[in-house]
């Protein structure tokens, strides 16, 4: 099984002509404006990014599913995204499960 928490692997996934096919897909059926931005009132259609709602490391299997897919824009995707962002761990949020578990 392809494990999506190496970075080559999202890659070449955000890569493929299959990925590529479902984005633009969902973009057209969102109407190409950010969902978040829409549920306060607001209509964003630039910086538009198609966000897994369950993640790619998570549920793989869902990765071209049009129903765990919407369109963020950059500012919503990075705010989702937030707990990432903090050092340079940022990419590899499993790598230290095991670690980090106190039981
Ligand atoms: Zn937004």
């Amino acid at each position: 099984m392809i494990d999506y928490n190496e970075y080559k692997e999202r890659k070449r996934f955000y890569n493929s002509k299959a990925w590529e096919d479902v984005r633009t897909y969902v973009l057209k059926r969102d109407n190409y404006e950010c969902c978040w931005c829409k549920t306060e009132g607001k209509v964003t259609t630039k910086g538009l990014e198609v966000d897994h709602i369950q993640e790619l490391q998570d549920k793989p299997d869902l990765k071209l599913e049009p129903d765990n897919l919407r369109v963020l824009c950059k500012a919503c995707h990075n705010k989702r995204h937030k707990r990432f962002q903090y050092g340079r761990d940022q990419f590899k949020p499993r790598e230290n499960k095991w670690e980090d578990e106190k039981w």
